[in-house]
C-alpha cells in the first residue's frame, strides 16, 4: 500500500503513476488516481495492478492537470474491488482522500454520519473519514486544514492521508500517524509519498512527517507543519536526499 501526491506546475498524472509503480514493492490489491483539471475532479480506480489502472486511465483521464493524488490499496475494510479502491470522494464531491492505514472507530462515526444524511458507496473505513472531514468543515465553517485536524482528533487508528478540496484547489493537506509519509519540496511544487522514491528525481529536499503531525501544503507558500493534537507549530526539518 502506498500514497502519492503532486501539486505544482508539471503534468501530475505521469508523476503519480510512475510514483505508484515505485511503491509497488509495498504490496497492494487495487490502485486509483484523482486528477484536478482546474474545474473538476477526475477519478479512475480499479482492482488489480497499477498497469491495469493505466489501461483504464488512458480512456478515463483526459486531463493534463497539475494536481493529482494516487493510491495503492491493501484492503482492510471492504473487499478489493473498483468501488472500494481509493481515492474516495465526500458526499458533496468536493473532497478527495487517499489513505493508508485503518480507522478503528469507523463504525460509530459512520452511524452518526448516516443519521445526518450521509450516503456511503463503499465499505471502507476511509470513506467514513472523508465524510467526517466534510461534516466538520460544513458544521464549523472551517478551512480544509482545520477540518482535517478536528476530524483526526475524533479518530482512533493509523493513517497516512492526503486530502484535496475542490473549493480551495491550491492546497493538499497531509497527515500521518503510524504510516509513513514524506514530502518532497521543490521550487513551486510539492510531492507527497509513502517514501521518497516517487520524487527523488525531481527534488533532493524531503521532509518526513513525524507521527501525529500534519502539513498544509500550499502552492507558492511555505509549508506549515503542526501537531494534530494541540495545534502547535513544528519547524520543518528538510533533509537533503542523496540522488
Ligand atoms: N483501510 C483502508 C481500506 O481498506 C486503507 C487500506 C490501505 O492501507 O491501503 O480501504
Amino acid at each position: 500500500c502506498g500514497i502519492v501526491g503532486y501539486i505544482g506546475y508539471r503534468e501530475a498524472y505521469p508523476i503519480v503513476i510512475k510514483g505508484l509503480k515505485r511503491l509497488e514493492y509495498r504490496g497492494y490489491d487495487s490502485a486509483g488516481v484523482m486528477l484536478y483539471d482546474g474545474e473538476e475532479l477526475k477519478l479512475c480506480k480499479t482492482k488489480g495492478k497499477v498497469s491495469d489502472l493505466e489501461k483504464k486511465a488512458s480512456k478515463a483521464i483526459t486531463t493534463n492537470g497539475t494536481i493529482g493524488i494516487g493510491h495503492t490499496r491493501w484492503a482492510t475494510h471492504g473487499v478489493p474491488n473498483d468501488v472500494n479502491s481509493h481515492p474516495h470522494l465526500s458526499n458533496s464531491g468536493d473532497l478527495a482522500i487517499i489513505h493508508n492505514g485503518i480507522i478503528e472507530n469507523y463504525a460509530p462515526l459512520k452511524e452518526e454520519l448516516i443519521k445526518r444524511g450521509y450516503v456511503f458507496h463503499s465499505d471502507t473505513d476511509t470513506e467514513v473519514l472523508v465524510n467526517l472531514i466534510e461534516e466538520v468543515q460544513k458544521k464549523e465553517n472551517l478551512k480544509l486544514g482545520k477540518a482535517v485536524q478536528v476530524a483526526l482528533n475524533q479518530v482512533v487508528g493509523a493513517y497516512a492521508i492526503a486530502v484535496f478540496d475542490k473549493k480551495n484547489p491550491n492546497e493538499i493537506v497531509a497527515a500521518r500517524l503510524g504510516s509513513p509519509l514524506a514530502i518532497g519540496v521543490g521550487e513551486g511544487e510539492y510531492f507527497i509519498a509513502s517514501d521518497a522514491s516517487p520524487f527523488i528525481e525531481y527534488t533532493s529536499n524531503a521532509i518526513y512527517l513525524e507521527d501525529g503531525e500534519m502539513a498544509n501544503i500550499r502552492l507558492h507558500k511555505a509549508m506549515k507543519i503542526r501537531k494534530i493534537k494541540d495545534d502547535s507549530l513544528v519547524d520543518p526539518y528538510i533533509q537533503e536526499l542523496q540522488m
